[in-house]
């Protein structure tokens, strides 16, 4: 009876704070992703303002903190519309004995890096001014170029990959001068005669025992070959798998693979960025040899998607995702007729 008694006055503990507990990301499941991303522009701009460091360096570090926030699950989401987080040594230093110190003096004595950013005289790790404006003084510290951005990333996470994919990001960012960047393509043009299938995971024989990491989109050759996000193309070039393949990062750090392509399209090099249906290159039959071999399967689209936590990448099924921009694209097609 009394274990009884304890699990329904736990129950009425948990839906009586639920309002309380839920308020905050209420508020923001109300607003459309257009206000959204306003109410972060203004953040950024706020930012850039008082240190000099541009707006688009801000976004990119935020928008790659954001894709690490949905990758890893030892972080919590974030509450307000900043993703960027520092664990509580970093903020209040690490021999601090507060670790939820919000006090700018005494952080500052213990070595953390939290710094008040609106003025409040309080250096709170979960408001979105104070983070972004400690993630602003520790880029400002190295000068504001793009080389000293690029120093203050490899100091901030001591990691190539880290630093090239939030370059990237800040390089997109500087050509759309915008931050809704979200649109998606199919990779193929609907008017062309393809099919796919759910190939994910099978086992492929050439080259030793591996697995199918991405879908194959059987079509003609030379059919157009598209970007599905906006990105920065990171590889291009032969490789022995994978024929002539381009990889494109887009801004939720998903490395986009392309594969066994019969070309690559006029002007695109590695760092050109792309919109979601630029032409990329076109469908073909390369790879499982040396550089030019093809033919030694049926034309066809490899394409992989690949994620990045921070310190590794995987690749995951990207099916769904085809699925879900193709019928977009169906739906587009017939708004326009
Ligand atoms: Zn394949």
């Amino acid at each position: 009876m009394r274990f009884k008694k304890t699990i329904v006055l736990a129950l009425i503990v948990v839906f009586v704070s639920l309002p309380f507990v839920t308020y905050a990301a209420d508020q923001k499941a109300d607003l459309t992703s257009e206000q959204i991303y306003e109410k972060r522009m203004d953040l950024y701009k706020k930012v850039e303002t008082l240190t000099g460091v541009t707006w688009e360096y801000l976004a990119a570090v935020d928008t790659y903190e954001r894709g690490l926030r949905r990758a890893l699950n030892n972080r919590p989401k974030e509450e307000g519309f900043i993703s960027i987080y520092f664990n509580e040594d970093e903020w209040a230093g690490e021999f601090n004995p507060d670790k939820a110190d919000t006090n700018p003096l005494s952080i500052q004595m213990f070595g953390g890096v939290g710094l008040d950013g609106d003025g409040d005289g309080v250096a709170d790790r979960f408001n979105d001014e104070d983070v972004l404006y400690t993630l602003a003084h520790q880029i400002e510290q190295y000068g504001l170029n793009e080389e000293d951005f690029r120093i203050a990333l490899w100091e901030k996470y001591k990691r190539d990959q880290s630093v090239r994919i939030i370059h990237g990001h800040a390089l997109v960012y500087e050509k759309f001068g915008q931050l809704n960047l979200n649109d998606h393509a199919f990779p193929m043009p609907l008017n062309y005669n393809y099919s796919y299938n759910n190939t994910w995971g099978d086992r492929r024989g050439w080259g030793g025992r591996r697995i199918h990491e991405g879908t194959d989109i059987f079509a003609g050759y030379n059919v157009p070959i598209r970007a599905t996000a906006y990105g920065r193309v990171e590889i291009k070039g032969w490789n022995k798998y994978g024929g002539w393949r381009i990889g494109i990062r887009d801004l939720d750090n998903i490395y986009h693979y392309y594969a066994h392509l019969s070309g690559f399209e006029k002007g695109i090099e590695e760092g050109s960025i792309v919109a979601p249906g630029d032409v990329i290159g076109y469908c073909g039959s390369s790879g499982y040899g040396k550089p030019g071999t093809q033919g030694k399967f049926p034309p066809h689209l490899h394409y992989g998607m690949y994620r990045d936590n921070g310190r590794i990448e995987w690749s995951f099924d990207p099916y769904p995702s085809l699925k879900q921009w193709e019928r977009k694209a169906y739906q587009d097609r017939k708004k326009k007729k």
